[in-house]
């Protein structure tokens, strides 16, 4: 298979024990709206060469079916038949929908995929500015999971207005794709898109790959190192990743759907999983809940570990883990 035909496409080998053992094959590329780095474990350029281009295309696939920003996209059809007829969808979206829906289930709608008014009415990503009231409170009433339903014939928004947005989980499903077609290789291999990532197997020479988490404060500063291996994801939700200032106040992009305000109490949240598309749909879902509730509801769950970050008023941050978080930490 050859490169996208315009595209910049570059491969940057990283040799470890390159006359005997495997190497690391690297390509940085842009997708889902930003940056991302595959990283595949390899005894040949020619098969990484490869894998790395069905990542890359598994990432604008996954983008396609689910972004909001296409009239054309599953997503976009879906909105248009709202409150008429249900819709077939491809397999990834049936996927990502059922997986969705499970999180807003059990975060008692803290995580909602059919947030799409609530998003627009905040002007998300575009042009965003504090929303008129009577706007806000008709966008609320048309945000409701229990809304999006599964029938015999396919999919179904139950009322028309209502709107999906997969912001909070399409990222890690895709990146999951991504990691299957770099995993083909030899099993070894790292997505990261824009700070969403999957690891498989282990770094050669190591036992595992080490992940940086960044600084809410200071995004560009790494503040925890943790190791992970196997078939695992990391996710972060951040008040940092979006976000305008009004008379001194922040205003960002993860909001709660049953409020209709950007969630307040925490800076950010980063989940482990075994999948990208769960820790991407929890983080999202552990910052709307909060320090506290956000904590129960990852301990609540046996694969799922984390760490909620709160500043005080001094500007101290406050971590909060799970109780298996600390055991994947790795000192600076
Ligand atoms: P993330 O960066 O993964 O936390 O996802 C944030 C994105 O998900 C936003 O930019 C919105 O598109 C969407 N979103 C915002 N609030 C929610 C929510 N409470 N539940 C689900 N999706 C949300
Ligand atoms: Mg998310």
């Amino acid at each position: 298979m050859r490169p996208p035909s315009g595209a910049l496409w570059s491969l940057t080998l990283v040799c470890l024990a390159c006359e005997t053992g495997p190497a690391i094959y690297e390509h940085t590329g842009f997708a889902m709206g930003t940056v991302a780095q595959l990283k595949v474990v390899a005894y040949d350029a020619s098969p990484a060469e490869e894998a790395l281009v069905r990542a890359m295309a598994e990432l604008a696939r996954i983008e396609r079916i689910t972004t909001v920003y296409s009239d054309s996209s599953d997503v976009a059809r879906l909105a248009r038949d709202a409150g008429g007829d249900p819709r077939a969808l491809p397999e990834d979206l049936d996927w990502i929908l059922e997986s969705a829906l499970r999180v807003a289930e059990r975060s008692g709608g803290a995580f909602d995929p059919t947030a799409g008014p609530l998003v627009r009415a905040w002007g998300f990503p575009e042009e965003p500015a504090l929303p008129d009231s009577v706007d806000l409170a008709a966008a609320l009433e048309l945000v409701s999971w229990e809304g999006c339903s599964k029938t015999e014939e396919g999919w179904q928004l139950t009322v028309a207005g209502m709107e999906l947005d997969l912001g909070g989980i399409a990222k890690g499903y895709a990146v999951d794709r991504a990691a299957d077609a770099l995993a083909a290789v030899t099993g070894n291999c790292l997505v990261n898109v824009g700070g969403d990532l999957a690891v498989r197997g282990s770094r050669p020479g190591r036992s595992g790959w080490h992940i940086g988490i960044q600084d809410p404060r200071e995004p560009s500063r790494l503040f925890l190192k943790i190791q992970v291996s196997g078939n695992r994801a990391v996710a972060t939700s951040g008040d940092y990743q979006r976000a305008f200032d009004v008379d001194g106040i922040r205003y960002h992009h993860i909001l709660d759907p049953r409020r209709g305000w950007p969630a307040g109490e925490l800076r950010s949240v980063t989940v482990v999983a075994p999948t990208c598309e769960l820790a991407d749909a929890w983080a999202t879902a552990a910052f709307v809940l909060g320090p506290e509730e956000g904590l129960e509801a990852l301990e609540a769950h046996p694969d799922l570990e984390g760490v909620l970050v709160e500043e005080d008023e001094k500007g101290d941050l406050v971590l909060h883990r799970t109780s298996g978080m600390v055991a994947l930490e790795v000192g600076g």
